[in-house]
């Protein structure tokens, strides 16, 4: 006979933590729902709450729950709780109550929620592998023997495809990059069959998780950003999906976009923000565990070394586990080849670390690099900073080489001023510098580098070469802003001269022994108005004219031989330190102009 008592799972007392740093890290995943058929488990990591309430919604508009249910408490600092049956197309939310009962929460999706509804607002339950698309269980990333191979292109969805002359359908969408044989009013390829013609081995795309800028409920108002502001880390933008209402949208989109590129032969790295949050006080982190996620100054304030208001903390065992699983979700989950981490220097080189170990698990052809400064100093021992210099301390871990960058084009802090580009001397070391990939060589004279006057890398992989990004003006805008005309009465250098100096530029980009990296659009001599800073401005001044191409042929052409040059001759990808200092040596020559060989069948090239 059936026993008649109802046994009660026992929850944990409320332990006493003296501060944050006591409190325990989540055993197991960091996802907050587990999913099958017959029952759906939730557990939130909030080790300091008083009590926990979940919400559960028919629908993500639905203003009363369906139901309510309190989570038990467990000794890890989680709060569980089962719900039975198919709870498919369902919504929830969790709100959390404070020790002191002082703080006002709201309701929130948990941390690591991996289905939103619209603006990402509540969590959906939904089943991960209805969002497989058709041969997704077969894709596979490109083939690619060494990182020293990665040719990186850097796009924005809506720059890229959402003027009309991109004759693309989806325009501004992740599945612009799904359509084949779009092309220019010329006739000219546009969209993927771009990318393929140009013969790049990866895109970056900027950000592209769940950001808080863009109001996906507003999207026939076509406002623009970057999307540098992370709500939910875990889930793919809506306002990139064709219907942001339908959480299964989103996930099925990115990954059709992810499917579309790896058939094309290109991989896909992701550009992530972990460094902070759009902002503090409604943040997914400050409804779970306040406080706990962000760093703070000796006063209390907080740390802003993101320039943002906030900076996270990334040496905190749970932040520390969060990013970890999150970088695993999108390389698992999503099949993404690489990350490009923003302001990668607030974080701690630890966890850089232990990232690149977890990515080598997977798939050491994985890239990982990013930007080895800050916009402000973090509130992190110096020593412990991925910082450029510290590259040396994370082997494979790559970071952007502004020697390099503004050698060519000038200084970051005033686009007036111009650099080897413009014709002015002085700048060679700094080239040399980055044609080496950063790495020690005898024929680089490090006092006369423009930053650094040591090596930072251990191996010219792990240099990121450019000469443009996203951020600041475009090459053309700097060239024509900072290079004087040669004739007296120009105002500006004219087109001939703009197109001459940017050859110029990619030449060494594209045959340095890092990584070359371009941005979309230079290749179409592409100008943003000589707007510095486009985060968020209009289509008018970051859409690309895909007209252009036919006027720019030239150059277009140019790229794709450059491209094709470095394909064919391994010499310039040796991606290994000695063999560089081996073969490649520097020749004297005049003033502004720097000149090498690379020699004795360097990496086996004929
Ligand atoms: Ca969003």
């Amino acid at each position: 006979m059936a026993s008649a008592t109802l046994l009660l799972g026992c929850q944990a007392s409320k332990p006493h933590y003296e501060s944050l740093n006591d409190y325990p890290v989540k055993t197991g995943s960091a996802k907050e729902v587990n999913y099958t058929p017959q029952q759906t488990k939730f557990s939130l990591w909030s080790p300091n709450a008083d009590s926990v309430k979940l919400n559960i919604y028919e629908t993500q508009a639905a203003e009363e729950p369906l139901q309510q249910l309190w989570l038990k408490r467990r000794n890890d600092g989680s709060w569980t709780a089962t719900v039975k049956g198919d709870q498919k197309g369902k919504f929830y939310t969790f709100l959390v109550f404070d020790p002191a009962g002082t703080y006002e929460r709201e309701e929130t999706p948990g941390i690591f929620a991996t289905a939103v509804g619209v603006n990402g607002r509540r969590g959906a339950i939904i089943d991960m592998r209805q969002t497989d698309p058709q041969g997704w269980s077969s894709d596979q990333r490109p083939a690619m023997n060494r990182q020293a191979d990665a040719i990186i292109y850097e796009l924005h969805h809506r720059d890229y495809s959402i003027h009309p002359s991109s004759g693309v359908q989806n325009s501004g969408k992740f599945l612009a990059l799904t359509e084949y044989g779009t092309v220019s009013p010329e006739g000219l390829a546009t969209g993927i069959d771009h990318l393929r013609e140009l013969g790049v081995t990866h895109v970056q795309i900027l950000p592209s998780y769940d950001y808080g800028s863009i109001d996906e409920t507003r999207l026939a108002d076509n406002r623009y950003n970057w999307g540098y502001d992370p709500v939910n880390y875990n889930v793919p933008e809506g306002s990139y999906s064709t219907d942001p209402y339908n959480p299964e949208c989103r996930i099925r989109e990115f990954k059709q976009m992810i499917l579309a590129l790896h058939k094309a032969g290109i991989r896909v790295i992701l550009d992530v923000v972990y460094n902070h949050t759009y902002d503090v006080a409604h943040s997914n982190f400050t409804q779970t565990v306040p406080g706990y996620f962000y760093r703070t100054r000796e006063d209390g304030s907080l740390g802003n070394a993101s320039g943002c208001g906030n900076e996270t903390a990334s040496e905190r065992p749970m932040m520390r586990k969060f990013m970890l699983e999150s970088i695993r979700w999108w390389a698992e989950e999503y099949h993404l080849d690489g990350f490009r981490f923003d302001l990668m220097a607030i974080h701690d080189i630890p966890t850089m670390n232990a990232i690149r170990a977890m990515l080598d698990e997977i798939d050491p052809t994985i890239l990982l690099y990013g930007e080895g400064w800050a916009a402000e100093t973090p509130q992190l021992d110096e020593a412990l900073r991925p910082v450029k210099a510290n590259c040396l301390h994370m082997p494979g871990i790559g970071a952007f080489c502004d020697e390099l960058r503004d050698g060519l084009r000038g200084p970051f802090y005033d686009d007036h001023v111009g650099a080897f580009l413009a014709g002015l001397p002085g700048n060679e070391q700094s080239i040399r510098f980055g044609i080496v990939g950063a790495i020690e060589h005898p024929g680089v004279d490090l006092s006369k580098v423009n930053y650094s006057h040591q090596p930072w890398a251990l191996q010219p992989s792990q240099l990121i070469s450019y000469v443009s990004c996203h951020d600041d003006m475009m090459l053309t805008d700097r060239l024509r802003a900072s290079v004087k005309p040669a004739a007296k009465k120009q105002k500006q250098i004219d087109d001939e001269q703009l197109m001459r100096l940017d050859k110029l530029a990619q030449t060494v980009v594209l045959t340095s022994q890092g990584l070359p990296f371009l941005w979309n659009g230079e290749e179409l001599m592409r100008d943003k108005k000589g707007v510095h800073n486009s985060y968020c401005s209009p289509d008018s001044i970051n859409a690309i004219d895909w007209t252009l191409k036919a006027r720019n042929k030239d150059l277009c052409n140019y790229y794709a031989g450059l491209i094709a040059m470095r394909k064919a001759h391994p010499a310039f990808r040796l991606g290994d330190a000695e063999l560089v200092r081996n073969h490649l040596t520097f020749i004297d020559s005049p003033d502004c102009t720097v000149v090498f060989r690379l020699a004795n069948h360097a990496g086996g090239d004929v």
